[in-house]
């Protein structure tokens, strides 16, 4: 823990941690050392971590880097902490992340952006870690704690992961409680783990899941031992490649790359399949209607009233004036854009066009999943992402749609509410990290973490 401090001290620049809690971290490894004195050795026992902004913190602040939720420190722990907590895990601090989760970059948070700790080559040009769980993966990457809560609505999780080297995965809807978690788009949020290694993320997975009554999506399935499924044996597994992720202008390093971890699999014994999933482009498109129509919904509690920031009203200002200017100095641009799409597809007049259109082609990509499931494919093999980490301002703020471009290959996992696996799976010609994404079929995150450690 005395060394996770000071190395995150020392790299202040890479603006991964924007709350550092030293105290509680030093209290809770003395209090680990104690528990581990008498024998008592839960999973995670004296292991330093850090936790995405989007956590409530009990007493230390959790602002989702957006400014309206400047000063707010939560009377509650959220599950999910608490739980990793309760396993001896030490909190060292708050990491970086985009404004509610909402970007493919950390470029949206109210902090300024975490920076990726990889270059390219000889180039010393500043890349982005990913996002929305961008402090989350630089801090793991650079070594600054061993492993990191995230969460993914979109490809939160294993973007930052793939673009970082590290592994991230995001369970299945309903594996980890959502309770305590600042919500963005609620039928796609999952927290998931943010590791170093398939065995770690077993590991901290199995702490972080499990059946929560303050979460009516919590499922009350059993988890089991994550890393006792670890045998690295897939003989026999079969594993099905979408022809719809072969898109047009792929850059050819993603194409081997994905080439490469295929014949990886089928060298270990897997049958591999060419599979179809038909309406997988029309992800984007009806993901970018749902999250924000959600968001919008969830983002209307900050109001100036309950939490964080209050606007200053001049005299003669009325409530609604105080929604307004708080409203308009709390959210950044990216959030002050979901909010008007949101409430424009959930309008009366646009309600059936848009926001119930997206609805139908969600049960159609969630149903194009389970016939290939029913087919007989265990896990499915994607690339994680359309690039390597970019570079930090590179993506033009006036076009967003090439931002959410970013998630074309993550988004349809949270549609269908399946776990997902992002792993490294080698470099490329500038020396950057690339990422492999397995699919697996619900509830069977220990065959598909099992895959990606074969994979590893
Ligand atoms: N990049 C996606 C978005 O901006 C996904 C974000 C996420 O998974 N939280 O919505």
């Amino acid at each position: 823990t005395e060394a996770c401090l000071s190395a995150i001290d020392a790299a202040d620049a890479l603006g991964a941690f924007v709350h550092k809690t030293p105290e509680i971290a030093l209290e809770r490894a003395r209090a680990a050392d104690e528990r581990l004195a008498q024998g008592d050795a839960p999973a995670m026992c004296g292991l330093p971590i850090g936790i995405k902004d989007l956590f409530c913190t009990k007493g230390v602040d959790s602002q989702a880097a957006s400014r309206i939720l400047e000063g707010f420190k939560p009377e509650y722990e959220s599950t999910v902490s608490q739980k990793l907590q309760d396993a001896g895990a030490v909190m060292l601090g708050k990491l970086n992340m985009d404004e509610f989760a909402m970007g493919s970059s950390n470029e949206t948070s109210c902090y300024g952006n975490a920076v990726n700790p990889w270059r390219r080559g000889n180039d010393d040009t500043a890349l982005t870690p990913g996002g929305s769980s961008g402090g989350s993966a630089s801090a793991v990457a650079a070594d600054l704690c061993l492993a990191a809560t995230g969460t993914d609505t979109g490809g939160s999780i294993r973007q930052p992961a793939a673009f970082t080297g590290i592994v991230g995965i995001k369970p299945t809807y309903g594996r980890c409680s959502r309770w305590g978690i600042v919500a963005f788009a609620s039928s796609l949020d999952q927290a998931g783990p943010m590791t170093k290694t398939v065995r770690d993320a077993a590991i901290m997975l199995e702490t972080m899941c499990g059946h929560d009554a303050k979460d009516s999506t919590s499922a009350d399935i059993p988890v089991p031992d994550f890393e006792s499924m670890l045998t690295g044996d897939i003989k026999g597994k079969v594993i099905g490649i979408p022809r719809e992720y072969r898109m047009d202008g792929m850059p050819e390093e993603i194409e081997m790359l994905w080439a490469d971890g295929t014949a990886m699999l089928r060298d270990a014994g897997a049958e591999i399949r060419d599979i179809t999933l038909p309406h997988t482009k029309y992800a984007l498109p009806a993901y970018y209607v749902i999250a924000p129509a959600e968001a919008s919904s969830n983002l209307a509690r900050y109001d100036g009233v309950r939490y964080g920031h209050r606007a200053k009203l001049a005299q003669g200002d009325g409530i609604t004036e105080m929604y307004e200017k708080t409203r308009a100095e709390g959210f950044g641009h990216e959030v002050q854009r979901r909010v008007m799409v949101g409430t424009y597809v959930l309008s009366a007049g646009f309600y059936d066009a848009y926001y119930n259109r997206a609805r139908k082609v969600r049960t159609l990509i969630k149903r194009d999943f389970e016939q290939v499931f029913a087919d007989g494919i265990d896990a499915i093999l994607t690339p994680a992402t359309p690039s390597a980490a970019f570079g930090l301002g590179e993506m033009n703020d006036a076009d967003p749609v090439q931002m959410y471009l970013n998630d074309v290959f993550t988004v349809t996992v949270n549609l269908a509410g399946l776990p997902g696996i992002s792993v490294p799976a080698g470099l490329d010609a500038k020396g950057l990290p690339l990422g492999l994404q397995l699919i697996g079929r619900p509830w069977e995150e220990g065959d598909l973490l099992n895959t990606a450690y074969a994979l590893e």
